[in-house]
């Protein structure tokens, strides 16, 4: 069951969104993420998030019903673009900061092309409206000479107004993303076949050895599945989430640190589970090999 979406209609099911967050240096995208972080916690994880590690869920209410924002913890244009350029979209919605004592930049416009080259609707946040010379209507105004038009425009971006300092309606934006998807996106994934997703990040930890954070896409990961991401495989030993909890699944939109790969995967990898260890094994030596002779041919160019 390889593919987009396998498995029938009956199967999908409702996923949350995952969110890239965009925008110019120091417009405040890094401060909107520990805002986030910090104030939208699951009900009963009074300790809050507790590991960085590159993505991060956060749940809230919308009307009445209580719905999942997938994050993924690393701002700006580079995350965004490395995993597209291997192929894996990992990201359904950008939320492009704007200060709003500023207005549009350099970088903001290039995030508008990220957004739409990626094909993804935008959620445009106007940051930093505490400041004295905060203009978001001026922001409003920029953003459509690019095309990218309010709701109260009769365009079809939303825009949120927020302080990420004084953590200013942030439950605004998060209705925004919320919104957004409902009305222009079809999330759903397959959770019952085996996981398939990107890696966000890896890195070589001391007492783990390899450790990768995941985000699932389709299906369930869980503790003792094969799997292979790029060129690395292994075996999931243990999975931990951002509140430093071990899990023993992981569902469609879930982001989870890995332990368990015997080399480490490169950020943007995709992954997928294998019925065994030696399958997994065999794609990952295939892949290094024909990663090998294509470097061979190019050095002989
Ligand atoms: P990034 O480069 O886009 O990640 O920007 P940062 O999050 O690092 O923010 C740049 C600076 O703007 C920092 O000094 C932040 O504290 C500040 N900042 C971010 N959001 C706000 C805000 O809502 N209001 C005010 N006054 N300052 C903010």
């Amino acid at each position: 069951t390889f593919g987009e979406d396998a498995g029938g209609d009956e199967d999908l099911l409702p996923r949350p969104p995952v969110v890239t967050v965009m925008g110019h240096v120091d417009h405040g995208k890094t401060r909107l993420l520990d805002t986030i972080r910090k104030t939208n916690v699951h009900e009963g994880e009074a300790g809050g998030i507790t590991q960085h590690i590159g993505a991060y869920q956060v749940a809230t209410n919308l009307e009445g019903e209580e719905r999942l924002i997938t994050f993924i913890d690393t701002p700006g244009h580079e995350a965004f673009t490395a995993m597209r350029a291997r192929g894996a979209t990992s990201t359904d919605i950008a939320v492009i900061v704007v200060a709003a004592d500023d207005g549009v930049m350099p970088q903001t416009a290039e995030a508008i092309d990220h957004a739409r080259a990626a094909d993804v609707p935008i959620v445009v946040a106007v940051n930093k409206i505490d400041k004295p010379g905060a203009n978001p209507s001026k922001v409003r105004q920029q953003m459509s000479d690019y095309g990218v038009v309010p709701e109260e425009y009769g365009g079809d971006t939303m825009f949120v107004d927020i302080s990420a300092r004084q953590g200013v309606n942030i439950e605004g934006l998060l209705e925004a993303i919320l919104l957004t998807a409902d009305a222009s996106l079809d999330l759903r994934a397959n959770p019952t076949m085996e996981a398939q997703g990107v890696a966000i990040e890896a890195h070589l930890d001391r007492g783990r050895g390899p450790v990768a954070t995941v985000l699932v896409q389709r299906g369930t990961l869980r503790v003792g599945d094969s799997v292979v991401a790029g060129d690395a495989y292994g075996r999931v030993r243990r999975m931990i989430n951002e509140f430093d909890e071990d899990v023993t699944e992981a569902l469609p939109a879930r982001p989870v640190q890995v332990i368990g790969f015997t080399s480490v995967p490169g950020a943007g990898d995709t992954f997928l589970v294998v019925e065994e260890d030696r399958v997994a094994r065999q794609i990952a030596d295939r892949r290094r090999a024909r990663l090998r002779n294509a470097q061979f041919a190019a050095a002989r160019k």
